[in-house]
Parts: structure tokens; sequence; C-alpha cells
């Protein structure tokens, strides 16, 4: 989302890197170059114009004109401001009881879906949430719900058909999960095509009948400052608590996640950025303003790698290897473990500067296509053969691409790759090495 933005700064940062003796001409010019990087990415006006005086204030000190390297100096400064813009320290859900979290936006900005990871979020920290259908206009969306509730394994309070009063469906919701164990509930909201009245009125209806704890606008970061108008309009008829920002992972130019704060004055609690259901997370201002300087997001990696995968599976795997097995049941295992990390293109675009090598890497190095083939592969050996791949001679091997129906030729690549692991696996210094690469001490 913010690729040509971090193109642009990254570019007017090294031309200030550069400078041994920087004056103040030089970072009046940089700042010309930024704020003009911040309005093509759709960056409201008079928020790069603040924002844009803020820096400049700080970086004409005496201190950065004096400093070794005053490059370095404003680059921190312009980072520290951008995380300052981005709403500075991240806000927790409040979720003291009764927690209740209504959600709000328009049609097709991700609500439904939202409503889901949420509450597969809770559910793995821990909580025991209950989602409740609230949209009595689509009878289509109460299905949704309830099919992503599902996915997530969070049960779903579905309202009777015949039912039009909203507030009535919330208080039904509420006294059927008085009988339950759930700790909180997330509310899915009608929307609209656009915001009226009628929306409106209902909207507050609900929200005081529920004075929910957190009251969210699910807005689509894809329509730029459309978002960032429809978020002023719903916080002038509810009082939104905070922001969830969906479809970060599109490629529309992210001026709505830098103004949003700024304009609304209400934090970004999440921000989704994949179609996936744990593609949910916090939202960390600093470590967003990272990823703007293309400095990465190794936290924000590390946990997502840490939800998606079982560590206690991970480890196994790595005994194994350590042992110097290795056969084609560990690699099959190690398959499942990358293809379940699924975007593997937007978890490495979180690490520092891939998004400058990014585009020499070739397509395929991330082709799920390509990993089924593999695994196709791999399903095709007998057990004898997986356990001892040397016995696959040229008549099994024909045999194999048959069964799995790929040419030969890619289970004689498939065949030599894992021979060249192996043979690394199998040396214990190599071994040894990306052990203590990977930080693990065994
Ligand atoms: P609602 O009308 O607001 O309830 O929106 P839905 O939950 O039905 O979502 C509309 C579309 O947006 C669906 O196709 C979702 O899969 C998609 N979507 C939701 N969140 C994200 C996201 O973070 N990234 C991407 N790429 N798609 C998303």
């Amino acid at each position: 989302m913010f690729a040509s933005l971090s193109d642009s700064l990254d570019k007017t940062f090294r031309n200030l890197r550069g400078v041994g003796k920087i004056s103040e001409k030089n970072i009046t010019d940089a700042l010309k170059e930024i704020r003009l990087a911040l309005l093509e990415a759709d960056v409201e006006f008079t928020v790069a114009k603040t924002f844009i005086e803020h820096v400049k204030e700080k970086a004409m000190g005496t201190e950065v004109l004096k400093a070794v390297k005053p490059g370095e100096q404003i680059v921190k400064i312009f980072h520290d401001e951008l995380a300052e813009l981005l709403g500075g320290d991240q806000v927790p859900l409040n979720l003291e009881a009764p927690a209740r979290i209504l959600l709000c936006g328009l049609n097709g900005a991700g609500k439904t879906t939202t409503a889901a990871k949420l509450a597969g979020r809770l559910k793995r920290e821990g909580r025991k949430p209950l989602l409740v259908a609230c949209d009595l206009y689509r009878p289509a969306a109460i299905d949704q719900l309830a099919t992503v509730g599902g996915q997530v394994g969070v049960p779903v309070y579905t309202p009777d058909t015949s039912e039009s009063d909203v507030v009535k469906v919330a208080q039904d919701a509420l006294s059927w999960a008085s009988n339950q164990t759930h700790d909180v509930l997330i509310f899915d909201t009608a929307g609209r095509q656009e915001i009226d009245e009628r929306l409106v009125q209902e909207l507050q209806r609900l929200h005081s009948f529920l004075t929910p704890g957190e009251t969210l606008l699910v807005a689509d970061a894809a329509t730029g400052q459309g978002a960032v108008s429809v978020a002023r309009h719903f916080d002038e008829a509810v009082s939104i608590s905070g922001i969830i920002l969906t479809k970060l992972d599109s490629d529309a130019r992210g001026g709505a996640a830098l103004s949003m704060r700024a304009v609304t004055g209400k934090p970004i609690k999440y921000v989704g950025e994949g179609e996936k259901l744990d593609q949910l997370f916090e939202f960390h201002p600093d470590r967003m303003a990272d990823r703007i300087l293309g400095m990465g997001d190794v936290v924000g990696m590390v946990e997502q790698v840490a939800a998606r995968i079982d560590e206690k599976d991970a480890m196994k795997s790595m005994e194994r290897l350590a042992s110097g097995k290795f056969d084609f049941y560990d690699f099959l295992d190690q398959m499942k473990m990358i293809s379940k990390l699924g975007d593997m293109k937007g978890l490495m675009g979180l690490l520092p500067g891939f998004n400058k090598i990014k585009k020499q890497l070739p397509d395929a190095a991330f082709d799920p296509k390509r990993m089924k083939r593999t695994e196709a592969i791999v399903l095709s050996m007998t057990p004898d053969e997986r356990r001892r791949p040397e016995i696959i001679k040229a008549s099994r091997r024909r045999r194999i691409a048959a069964g799995s129906g790929v040419d030969i030729i890619e289970v004689n690549r498939l065949l030599k790759q894992f021979g060249e692991m192996r043979k690394m696996m199998r040396s214990p210094g190599k071994m040894q090495k990306m052990m203590g690469g990977l930080g693990g001490g065994m």
C-alpha cells in the first residue's frame, strides 16, 4: 500500500544522507519533495502541510545542522513524527465487562469479514467471543457471518428472519448470552452504499441501547480520502472509539491510513491485510512508520509466523533435522508449514529492505501452484520411496510423474533439489551454522 510513497522517501533521504554538511536549503528542498510525495499518496492536504511544518521545525534545530550524520537525524525526526501522526502508542481494545464491540461501516468495507477476524483473534487470545448478526436487511449477510464465524470456530447468534427491529435483536442476543459463558460480544451491523438517515438512526438506537465499550468503524483503506470522510460522518453519528482499516494489502496509495488519525482524532486499532481470516493485525504506529520508511517490521513478521505455525511442530521438525534425519515425510511437513504461512510476499514485505529487492525476485518463488505440484509428486511416492528416496530409479520416476500428473522433468528436479538439501542437512557443520543463525542453542 505504501510502495510508491516508500520509494519517493527512500530517494529523498538517500540524497540527504549523501550530503556531508546540510544547509537549511537542503532541508527545505527535501521537505518540499516529501510534501509532494505525501500528497501523491493521497494524504489530506492540511494533514500533509501541518506534518511538514512539524518536521521542519525540528529539523532546522542547530543540533541537526551540526550533527555528524545530519541525514540520519532527519530520517529519525521524520520517523518519529510519522509514528506520532499515525497515533503514537498502540491503543488496546477496551474489554471491560460487559465487553461489547459494535462494528459499523459501509457495505463492502469488510465489516462481516472483520467481525470474524476479530472474533478469531480474541479467541486465540483466550477470550470466549460471541458474534451477533444485526444486519436485518440482507439475509445473505447473516448467512455470511454464520459461515465465517464457523470458520474461526466462534458461535454466531442469528436473529429470526421475521424480526425487523435491531434493538429487539440485540436484547434477545443479550438475554440468550446471559446463560452462556461468552465474555465478549461482537455486533455486526447493517451497512449501506452510503451513509443515510435511516442507517444513522438505527445505529444510534442500537448504540444507546448497548452502550458498547468499543464502537469501531470498519473502513476500506483502498477508498483513500473517501474512507476519512466516512469516518468523520460515523463519528458524528455515534462517536466511534476507534477504526479498523481494511485492505491495507491493496495497491491503493495509503493516504487514508496516514490521515485517518489526524482528521478524526480516533485511533486505528487494527488493520486488515488480506482476505484470510487470520489477516487482522494490531496497529502499531511506530512499526507502521518503520514499514513506510522501508525499515521493515520484524516483530510483526515473527508474530504473524507464530500465529500461523504450531511451535511444537516447528521444533519437532527442527529436532529431526538436527539429528541428521531428513526424508520426504520431513520435506512434506516443512512444505505444509510453509504453505500455512500463506501470503509469502506479504510476509516477506515486513523484512527491512525487502521492497527494494522485490522486483528482482521471480514470482515462481512464491507460487502456491508450484508448491501444490511438488506436494502431488511427494504424495505419489510409496511410503518406502518417501523414506528412502535413493531407491527412486528411472521407471519409478516415470510412475510418479504419471501419478501426480506432472512432467518427469519436474520429478527429476525435485529429487535433485531434495538430494542437495539432504546433503546439507547431514553435514553437521552446516547444520550447526544454520541453527546458530536461527538463534537456537541446541
Ligand atoms: P461488508 O459488506 O462490509 O460486510 O464486507 P465483507 O466482509 O463482505 O467484505 C467485502 C470484501 O472485502 C470481501 O470480498 C472480503 O473478502 C474483502 N476483504 C475484507 N477485508 C479485507 C482485507 O483486509 N484485504 C482484502 N484484500 N480483502 C478484504
